[in-house]
């Protein structure tokens, strides 16, 4: 039986791959697309604690040279009155920094790291069915072939077809209520912008975001509250007649944010804020669930892909640590289920209060409350490779 087989070569399986051949197992990546990814351009933000899973996983280094560093946080008004100016997570480490970065290039990075350390990525190998007894699992691809091991890894995101296997009646994800567009322009906009900087704006009609990289490329997002973009409406819908839906929202406030938008060429995307319900089934006798796949929440609280990269080291140490798969599983899923639920109901607050929660909005939320960001001593041990993880059996 072939080892562990991962189903989803995005960020939470191209994690979870690099720490399961650390701990010295048996590994294989099956992605559904034929290349290295299905970007269309989007940016992410990765916070010092997905930057600290990865250093557990030694793949700290390579994403470190992607991108660009993010230190600081402004939040202004729609008067663009400042409101806060915080420091981000650990700003002078240059390994565990926040960072901005292409999807794709995260996603080619986490592959080359794969193939250099000599893991195995099947491209076009879509799974369809799965079947699990007491010792193993068969799954199943689009293409007629299958394969067998030990456990499957479903790292396979959102609309997890590992996830519905599992649970043919498990919910699938929901409309959280915002349509998040986001973009880029080179064109000299007249931003007030460090480049180690990223300024929230608590629009009257949007919660936006922009950062300018030192190429002097202005980065940006709106969420907006309404009614979902249905898939017609993305498909016929051109980034001119996008540009021109947001610019009523934003030109009423006396910030940068309507100048950034009406800068912006063809690069302007739109999709929608979507969350699975906590309470997702995660485990059946040889499956785990990881990453969206399990706890996909609405992007405010800008933290999916740093909880898929802790998602990766607790799943390897606990099946490092334990005496058998089933412990594993229920210690993975004990340590990880408070905290990635916590940030989809967090997540889903900050989106249902639309651009002005009392009392706070956006990532700042985050940092007054105990937010996911926050890397503290109860985190750094979780995730320490060297320390046996609690409940293991290891650590007694
Ligand atoms: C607009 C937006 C902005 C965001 N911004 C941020 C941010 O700033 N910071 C942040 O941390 N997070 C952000 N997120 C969330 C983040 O993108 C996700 O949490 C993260 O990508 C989850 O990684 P994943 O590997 O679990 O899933 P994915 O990245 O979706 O990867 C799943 C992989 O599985 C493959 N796959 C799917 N089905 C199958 C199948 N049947 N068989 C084989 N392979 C399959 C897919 O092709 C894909 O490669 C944002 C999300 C959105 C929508």
């Amino acid at each position: 039986m072939a080892g562990i087989m991962v189903i989803g070569g995005g960020i939470a399986g191209t994690a979870t791959a690099l720490a399961l051949h650390k701990a010295g197992f048996e590994v294989t990546v099956h992605e559904a697309h034929p290349d290295t990814g299905e970007d269309i351009g989007a940016f992410l933000t990765l916070a010092s604690n997905g930057m600290r899973a990865l250093a557990q996983i030694d793949a700290a280094e390579p994403v470190a040279g992607l991108g660009f560093p993010i230190s600081r946080m402004n939040v202004i008004d729609e008067t663009g009155t400042e409101l806060a100016a915080v420091p981000l997570g650990e700003p002078d480490h240059p390994l565990t920094r926040y960072r901005c970065l292409r999807r794709a290039e995260l996603g080619a990075a986490l592959q080359h790291e794969l193939r250099r350390r000599g893991i195995p990525i099947r491209h076009a190998a879509r799974l369809t069915a799965l079947r699990e007894d007491e010792t193993g699992a068969t799954v199943e691809f689009a293409d007629g072939s299958s394969a067998t091991g030990e456990l499957v890894v479903g790292a396979d995101g959102l609309r997890s077809t590992v996830r519905s296997q599992l649970d043919p009646a498990a919910p699938g994800p929901e409309y959280a209520g915002q349509r998040v567009f986001y973009g880029y322009t080179t064109a000299a906009v007249p931003v007030d912008g460090e480049p180690d900087r990223i300024t929230m704006v608590r629009g009257s009609g949007a919660a936006f975001g922009y950062l300018v990289s030192p190429a002097a490329e202005t980065y940006w997002f709106a969420r907006v509250p309404g009614p979902a973009a249905t898939a017609e409406e993305i498909a016929g819908t051109t980034p001119e007649q996008w540009r021109e839906h947001l610019l009523p929202l934003l030109r009423p406030d006396r910030t940068p944010a309507a100048d950034i938008v009406a800068a912006t060429d063809e690069r302007l995307m739109v999709t929608n804020a979507l969350h699975l319900a906590p309470g997702t089934r995660w485990q059946g006798r040889r499956t785990v669930l990881i990453g969206d796949a399990a706890h996909a929440a609405s992007p405010a609280t800008g933290q999916g892909a740093s909880m898929a990269l802790e998602d990766a080291v607790v799943l390897a140490k606990a099946l490092r640590d334990a005496d058998t798969t089933a412990s594993a599983l229920d210690c993975y899923e004990l340590h990880r289920r408070p905290r990635v639920e916590q940030n989809i109901t967090v997540s889903a607050q900050l989106t249902a209060s639309r651009t002005r929660p009392p009392g706070s909005s956006g990532p700042q939320a985050q940092d007054s409350a105990r937010p996911a960001s926050r890397v503290d001593d109860e985190l750094i041990r979780l995730l320490d490779w060297d320390t046996p993880l609690p409940g293991s059996g290891r650590d007694a």
